[in-house]
């Protein structure tokens, strides 16, 4: 339509002018036959190609005579001034303007009009006319002129005008020459701002020279380009626009103009944008959700088939994110799994992939593995970036993870199978003990069973009566009393032998299955006391229960019913033991509930493995829990190590200070024993006494317990602080001592870790110091004491260089030399 107009429009310019002249030629030299004629050609052919109609309007006899083009047939001869045929909206401005310019006001009658066709459609007019002869006293005798149809350059106009869609014109030197209003709405660009100026001065910046570049070539070649296009606002705001440009050619070929067309797309592209993250990202974390994954790992895939490299599938689940949720609610969990997002994305290659599965399950990516190792350490790195604290309104989390991987195509499997695999692995991780990552074999893959399937023969064991109480004794070391066990269960697998609790209490973490084996628990406990009042056998008797089912609707009444079952045993005999490491979601309750079983039930609470959880002191302030039991991790190295130690000695002053009871689990030896004695630590329980053990065995050996004697030696023997000091010294330097010697006669295979052999970061050189500190011991005293010490020390690092330089012999000649310091500084203390 636009070369139309065009050739319409330039048409009528030249035309207008020239037709009057040709009539006027007409008219005053109708003699000139021969001419005539080549006129009259000309008329026809001027006519022909203009498409327009010329008048003559004899006004003083009223006669008006019209030509039109045959084809045309747009008006007809009339007499008539105005028509019938004018729209009636129309006649006014007509008449006004036909009378300014026969009063002379003007020079030309112009007049745009609209006029009905013979098929009833309206068309737009444009009127043009002169007077070109008056009578004597100057009244205007004759007007000629010529109506053109604008319709099409006045729809054209309309649409120009109208449209929502931007449109410009350029010249052929692609210099802005026109814009429409919708132009100005879309970008924000008037007339004066953009007049002359290059389209360039839209560009957004996000399309490269290529881009354009093509762009031109393809409007040189086809004469059209049409794409989507983003372009920034006067505003500096982007948007993104469908346009269509068209080259516009003249009559030589050469350019003419350059017209474009634009529809603002923005919001459109914005929804597509939304519609396609919502469908491939994770909302939380903007990470890739399961079906961009499978994308990429489709894309990897053929990638290495042609780079030949290997790809691993890395299942990632946190360990401790749970209780992080519950506790401090899931805005901070959620940010939480944002920072883990940010993290495992910081760690990987360009061309790796993180996807989040749901909750807080990760899945990597790995490709481009050039070996397992590689693979490894890669899986460690990442492992090691989630361990660093996460930092929320202050508050430190500690998150640790649980990592499945697997290695394709040694795991020649579909994404769907790789990821169960990945996830298999990453669930053995978790029942070895968590924070750490394991990778799926496929050749043991028989073997593995899944998750649902462990579920479902857990749950038959509870039917199968397969699960069984163990017993471990608690003791009061100062007295020698045996006062009570601890429940522990196991399962009596009929295949795979004794499974310990840890190898599938994490199946059930959480689920209503939990709840089950905890209440099966607490019966069994409750009928084996039964069974023991009848051997006179009185112990108070503590069962583990998981937060999850402490919390449960039903605990307290299901409880009750128990105990109601079993009337014959007092509640105050049963314990529960609760972990602090997963307490405690919400201690308003759990302290209500606590609260219950002591003042309802009468029965007391324990908090277990105290010291691991992420707000120990929290929870000694606010839970209603009498009873303390310092985690065994502690406890261990508590000879070896003065940090165990030290913590120990708070949660002991803790306790006191908020009327507490503590018992130290894993108490593995006589010498811990002592120690946790002389520190103020009375109850105990661990291998130190006796392993957990069947019931039947239970009583055997409850028959023949005896109390340790060196324990009781503690019973009322009121120690000064400096004896407590010296007797703590010889402790951990026997321990020192022995750790030293058993390891130079160990084979390097079989090697325990050393002692800490730095004199300065050994526990013994901790008292020494302490010792020295005191300054109750003579000078001589302290001085031969520091000087033993060094000489310890000095040959133990001597005897350890022969060892690890292969030396073993050596090394070993040593031990008597070492043993005679170690006498003498040992007995200097007694
Ligand atoms: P826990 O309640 O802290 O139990 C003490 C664990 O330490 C027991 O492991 C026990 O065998 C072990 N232990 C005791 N003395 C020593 C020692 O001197 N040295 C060493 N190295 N270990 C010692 P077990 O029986 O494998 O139980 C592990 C955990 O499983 C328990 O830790 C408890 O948290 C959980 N558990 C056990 N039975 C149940 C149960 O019936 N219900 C629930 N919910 N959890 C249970
Ligand atoms: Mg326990
Ligand atoms: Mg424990």
């Amino acid at each position: 339509m636009g070369v139309l107009i065009k050739t319409v429009l330039t048409m009528y310019d030249t035309l207008s002018s020239r037709s009057l002249d040709l009539m006027r030629e007409k008219s005053l030299r109708e003699q000139a036959e021969k001419n005539l004629e080549v006129s009259e050609e000309r008329w026809k052919f001027v006519l022909e190609s203009s498409g327009e109609s010329i008048w003559d309007w004899d006004i003083s006899n009223a006669n008006y005579v019209e030509l039109a083009f045959p084809t045309m047939k747009l008006f007809e001869d009339t007499e008539a001034k105005y028509g019938n045929d004018i729209h009636p909206a129309d006649i006014e401005t007509m008449k006004i303007d036909f009378s300014s310019h026969i009063a002379g006001e003007t020079d030309f009658y112009i007049n745009k009009h609209r006029r009905i066709r013979s098929d009833g459609s309206w068309s737009w007019v444009l009127s043009r006319g002169k007077v070109v002869s008056r009578n004597a006293e100057g009244t205007p005798t004759r007007m000629v002129g010529m109506h053109s149809d604008i319709t099409e350059r006045e729809l054209a106009s309309l649409i120009y005008h109208n449209s929502s869609q931007g449109m410009f014109v350029c010249d052929a030197d692609n210099k802005i020459i026109s814009i429409n209003p919708a132009f100005t709405t879309i970008t924000g660009y008037t007339i004066h701002d953009v007049a002359s100026n290059p389209p360039k001065l839209l560009s957004s910046g996000r399309h490269g020279r290529e881009f354009y570049k093509e762009m031109w070539a393809t409007i040189e070649q086809e004469g059209q380009w049409q794409g989507e296009i983003w372009n920034k606002r006067k505003n500096g705001e982007e948007f993104a626009e469908r346009l269509i440009i068209n080259r516009v050619d003249g009559d030589d070929g050469s350019v003419d103009h350059y017209i474009a067309l634009f529809l603002d797309i923005t919001d459109q592209k914005i929804a597509d944008e939304q519609i396609f993250r919502n469908a491939y990202y994770d909302q939380l974390t903007g990470l890739p959700n399961r079906a961009l994954f499978s994308d990429r790992f489709n894309q990897a895939i053929a990638r290495s088939r042609r780079t030949n490299h290997q790809l691993a599938i890395c299942f990632i689940d946190l360990d401790n994110f749970k209780p992080i949720n519950d506790t401090y609610g899931h805005e901070v969990g959620d940010r939480v799994l944002v920072e883990t997002a940010h993290r495992l994305k910081k760690s990987l290659r360009e061309e790796d992939t993180v996807s989040r599965l749901g909750g807080d399950e990760f899945v990597l990516l790995l490709s481009e593995i050039i070996s397992l190792a590689d693979a490894e350490s890669r899986v460690e790195r990442i492992a090691h970036e989630l361990t660093q604290p996460f930092i929320i309104d202050g508050d430190s989390h500690l998150i640790t993870s649980s990592i499945g991987m697997t290695i394709y195509p040694d795991d020649n499997a579909d994404i769907d199978l790789l990821l169960r695999h990945a996830d298999q692995a990453m669930y053995s991780a978790k029942m070895e003990g968590k924070n750490r990552y394991r990778l799926f074999n496929p050749l043991h893959h028989k073997e593995s069973v899944s998750r649902q399937e462990q579920l479902e023969r857990l749950r038959e064991a509870i039917v199968r009566n397969e699960l069984q109480l163990y017993y471990q004794p608690k003791v009061n070391m100062a007295t020698g009393e045996l006062y009570g066990v601890e429940g522990l269960i196991r399962w009596n697998h009929p295949e795979k032998g004794l499974i310990p609790p840890l190898q599938f209490l994490p199946l059930v973490d959480g689920t209503e299955q939990e709840n089950q084996i905890g209440e099966w628990v607490i019966n069994e406990a409750l009928q084996q006391m039964v069974l023991w009042q009848q051997e006179g056998i009185e112990l108070e008797v503590s069962v583990n229960i998981s937060a999850h089912h402490l919390q449960s609707d039903k605990f307290l009444t299901t409880l009750e019913s128990a105990l109601s079952k079993h009337p014959t045993v007092s509640s105050n005999q049963l314990q529960l033991e609760i972990l602090e490491s997963t307490t405690l979601s919400n201690l308003d309750r759990i302290t209500s509930i606590i609260t219950s079983c002591k003042q309802v039930l009468g029965i007391e609470v324990a908090l277990d493995d105290f010291g691991t959880g992420y707000s120990s002191l929290t929870h000694l302030r606010y839970l209603p829990a009498r009873i303390l039991k310092i985690d065994q991790s502690f406890v261990r190295d508590i000879l070896d190590d003065s940090d165990d130690y030290s913590i120990i000695d708070g949660v002991i002053g803790l306790a006191n200070s908020f009327n507490r009871e503590v018992i130290a689990e894993g108490v593995e030896s006589t010498a811990h024993g002592e120690l946790l004695l002389i520190m103020g630590c009375e109850y105990a329980q661990g291998y130190g006494i006796a392993k957990p053990m069947p019931a039947d065995e239970f009583s055997k050996w409850h028959s023949s317990y005896q109390p340790n004697q060196q324990w009781l030696g503690y019973a009322n023997s009121e120690l000064s602080l400096n004896e407590k000091s010296k007797k703590i010294l010889q402790l951990t330097m026997e321990r020192w001592y022995q750790l030293f010697i058993t390891n130079l006669k160990t084979d390097h295979a079989d090697l325990h870790h050393w002692p800490i052999l730095d004199k300065r970061k050994c526990h013994c050189g901790f008292w020494v110091e302490r010792i020295k500190q005191e300054g109750r011991q003579s000078r001589k005293f302290l001085s031969s004491l520091d000087a033993t010490h060094l000489e310890m020390h000095t040959l133990a690092n001597q005897l350890y260089e022969l060892y690890t330089a292969g030396e073993i012999e050596a090394a070993r000649n040593g031990i008597d030399a070492l043993q005679k310091i170690f006498e003498k500084v040992n007995s200097s203390l007694s």
